[in-house]
This record gives structure tokens, sequence and C-alpha cells, in this order.
């Protein structure tokens, strides 16, 4: 599969009108913008001419008026609540060239690992002990034959699924792939995977070629239809991405916009996440330490705010790449999901970081640590993974989401996660944080969400486990 006619719904010449129409209004009529703004709180999402009106935004008044209003639809949409995973890297082995990246083929001073299923058991094991029950599998696109080839990821699933210790196991699994084939999706599905995440790094073909010089990730458009293929095959929880820095971030967040535009003409449902990834320091990548069109602190918490307002219901992750600082400003600009006590070499969590990651981290804190910032700062750090085990996902969990339902499950689950955490895991200071801040959001829910969190919370505490609605 190949060739511009694949494609034809990603005309990057609509998103230069768009942004030229956009910048020409924006000298004129702060009217357009303001009403750009009113549109986003009414949660139906914005169209293509409406984010890039956004992307104008320069004046101090004018980013306030932004963000304010990003503040308000996450608050309504997703209230406090916080989900947190950790990445688990099992494999650095890599057949391309991602010139940003670490594990790129010809970084020959990086040790090579692809951990085995022991190995891939005892980070699990280490990661339950800590008390994470959401995971994301991050492997090179190089599966060793003498491990299988494809195999080696279904066995990897498995094997971490199989963990399970006194207190609990992981509950969803989601996974960052390179591109797969129908039949290779179909075998990821049966597995049980939760999100299919990619990031297609950048959307404009000039800067992608330049950035990919060689490997089977050099093809453009078999990264691009990926999601096609993934829905093609069942798999419809999907999560996007782009590697801000390598073009400039309006073509991109408007490419995004074409990309979810066309997954819900075809397949009915856009994507359930979305995550926003900027180039970070990375070994044996001069590219990554000057990267070609760098994003400013100030436009990354536009792009999230952004994101936010033209697709309110979509999941927004921001993972530990970011600093400490950046992250507490970006919570509550839109961010649904984060990372915590993240590694990114193979190996990193029962060993340590004995080889370079893929990339510098900027948050290097524990999960115990970031849990209880969240808390102090009046969020409910939640491990539910109720959705994705009930069925709730791709055009089922729109029809909830849309008309405001879904806060009826993800409110109560998220408490009941989060006292599980508190009882199970977390150390004193943490639990008085925590029980406080439960205690806090309890009083501000519906009488019909408290009634059911109430209900949960009771088992929860009684020495039940794992429930949700
Ligand atoms: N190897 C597969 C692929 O490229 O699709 C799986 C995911 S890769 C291990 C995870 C993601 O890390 C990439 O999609 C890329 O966006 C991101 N990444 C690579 N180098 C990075 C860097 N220097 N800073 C931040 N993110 C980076
Ligand atoms: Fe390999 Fe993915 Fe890194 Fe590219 S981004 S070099 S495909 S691990």
């Amino acid at each position: 599969m190949s060739g511009q006619e694949v494609v034809d719904w990603l005309p990057s010449d609509e998103v230069d009108e768009v942004l030229r129409n956009a910048g020409r209004d924006a000298d004129v009529d702060g009217g357009r913008f303001r009403a750009v703004l009113q549109k986003a709180q009414e949660l139906k999402g914005l169209d293509m001419a409406d984010v890039a009106t956004l992307c104008q935004a320069n004046t101090p008044e004018q980013l306030d008026e932004l963000f304010a209003t990003a503040r308000a639809v996450k608050e309504t949409i997703y209230g406090h609540r916080m989900v947190l995973f950790a990445p688990l890297y099992i494999s650095n082995v890599c057949g391309n060239e991602c010139t940003y990246c670490a594990f790129r083929s010809s970084n020959k001073s990086l040790p090579r690992t692809a951990l085995d299923m022991d190995g891939i058991r005892r980070e699990t094991a280490e990661l339950v002990r800590q008390g994470h029950k959401r995971l994301l599998l991050v492997a090179g696109e190089g599966y060793p034959a003498s491990k299988g080839g494809f195999r080696y990821i279904l066995d990897a699933i498995a094997a971490v699924y199989d963990v399970t210790d006194a207190t609990g196991n992981i509950r969803r699994l989601n996974v960052n792939l390179a591109p797969l084939d129908v039949e290779e999706f179909r075998q990821l599905k049966t597995a049980g995977i939760g999100t299919y995440q990619l990031f297609q790094e950048t959307y404009h073909r000039g800067t992608y070629a330049t950035v990919h010089p060689s490997g089977r990730k050099r093809d453009f458009d078999w990264r691009v239809t990926a999601f096609d293929r993934a829905m093609e095959a069942g798999v419809d929880d999907v999560g996007m991405g782009v590697l801000f820095g390598l073009h400039d971030w309006r073509f991109e967040v408007l490419s995004l916009m074409q990309h979810i535009r066309h997954l819900e003409a075809v397949f009915g449902v856009g994507c359930h996440t979305i995550s926003v990834p900027r180039i970070e320091p990375a070994d044996g990548s001069p590219l990554s330490m000057t990267p070609p069109a760098p994003v400013s602190d100030t436009d990354f918490r536009k792009i999230i705010a952004i994101l936010r307002l033209a697709v309110p219901y979509t999941g927004l992750i921001l993972s530990t790449r970011e600093s400490a600082a950046i992250r507490r400003e970006c919570y509550a600009l839109g961010i649904s999901q984060i990372s915590a006590g993240s590694r990114t070499n193979p190996g990193g969590y029962s060993e340590g970081e004995t080889a370079a990651g893929q990339f510098q981290l900027g948050d290097h804190r524990t999960l115990e640590e970031i849990v209880e910032e969240l808390a102090t700062m009046g969020f409910i750090p939640s491990f539910c993974t109720a959705c994705y085990r009930l069925g709730r996902t791709g055009q089922d969990f729109m029809d909830l989401a849309k008309p405001g339902l879904i806060k009826l499950k993800c409110d109560p689950n998220a408490v009941t996660t989060f006292q599980e955490y508190l009882i199970d895991y977390a150390p004193t200071s943490a639990r008085c944080a925590g029980e406080q801040a439960i205690a806090r959001e309890l009083g501000g829910m519906s009488d019909r969400a408290r009634r059911a969190a109430e209900r949960m919370l009771t088992k929860i505490r009684a020495g039940r486990r794992d429930i949700y609605c």
C-alpha cells in the first residue's frame, strides 16, 4: 500500500489555506476569536477553521481567555480525575533510523536489549508493587526472529497480564508499536490490548522524509494508514500523537484534525486519546539537541488548550518527558492522563537506569510523589480501567461521553480506585492528602454518583478489590 491516492483525506494545501485565512482574520477581527471560544463552550468540538483561529492567539489577553476556556471545558468533562499509567519498554532493538531517537539503528554506542519473558514479568511485578494498574507497552521496531518476530509482542502481552501479587495485577495494557498489517492487528486485539497508540511524528511529508532516512518507518503512507487497518481489524480504541519540534506545530495540529475527521467519516469514531510529546535530548541524536521547529512552553500550553477545545471528549496524555513544573501548569488546561515514575530503558524498573533510555526525562518523581502532589492540588488520581473491561470503547464510549453520562461512571470509579491505592500502597502522608481529596470529591458529586461511589467505597474499605461500574 503506498501512493498519494491512499491518503487523499490529508490534503496539506487545505491546512495551508485555513492557516492563511486565519492569519488574515486575526489582524482585523478579535470578534472571531471570541466567537470560537463561545462555540467551544458548547462542548461539541471545533472545525479546522476554528482551530486555525485559536492558533493565532498571541496577546496576553487572548492567551488568558483561551486558557480560561480550556480550564472550564476540562473541568466540566473530566472533573478532577487524572488517570495514571507507566510505560513498559520491553525492547530497544530497532531497524529504523529516526534521527531524533536514541534507539535508531546507527547508534552503536547503545547496548541493545529485548527483554525475555522473565524480564518482562520482573518489570511488571515491580510496577504492580508500586501500585500501577495500567501500563503502556513500548518497543523499537525490530522484533528479533530468535524471539518469534511479531509473536514476541503477543507473548509479552500475555506475560504482563500473567503477573499477579497479593495486591493485584495489571488491568489494562495499552501498546505503542510500529504499524502492523490487518492480521497482526487482529492478533493484537485478541491478545487483549487497551488502546493501540501510534504517533505520526510529523504530518509534513517533506520533514517526515528528512528525519526518517531509512528503515521501514520511511514509508509515510504505511504509518498514516495504520489506524485504518487497526479499525478494519476491530481495534476501535486508538491513540494519536505528534512529536512536537519537527515541524510547525500549527500545521501538525490541523493535520491531526484531518486525521480524526477521516476516521470519524469512515469508521464513525475518531481517536480515544492524543499524546503531545515534545522532542527531548536523546543519546546519539544531534537533531534532538536542536529540534528544527522548537515549541516554546507557551506554545506547548496553547497546543494543549486548543486540543482540549477542538476534541473535548478525547483524552489528552502528558508524559514524563516534561518537567514537573510544566506538567503542573498543563493538568488543568486539558490533560486527562499522565505517566508517572517512568523509565525508558528496557529493564529500568527492576534493574535501574543501567543504559541510556530513549530520551531524557523531565520528571523523575516516583508514582507515590506524583499521587501525593495531585491529591494536594485537588485532583483525584485514578487507576480506573472499567470502560475497556466492560467493552465501553469506540462508538460505545462516545455515546456515553457526549451526553455527559460517562461522569456517572468515571467519578465513582476514580475515587474507588484511588481508595484502593491509598490502602494498599500509599505512605501515611499521601494517605492523608488522598483521604481529604476523596472526601472533598464526594461532597461535589451529584447525588446519584455519590451514592454509587459510597456503595463501592464501603466494599473497598472492607477489603474487596477491583469494583467498578
Ligand atoms: N518504535 C515505535 C515507533 O516509533 O512507532 C514505537 C514507539 S517509540 C519507542 C515511542 C515514541 O517516542 C515515538 O513515536 C516518538 O514520537 C517518541 N520519541 C522518539 N524520540 C524521542 C525524543 N528524542 N524525545 C521525545 N520523544 C521521542
Ligand atoms: Fe525505532 Fe521508534 Fe526510535 Fe524510531 S522512534 S528509532 S522506530 S524506537
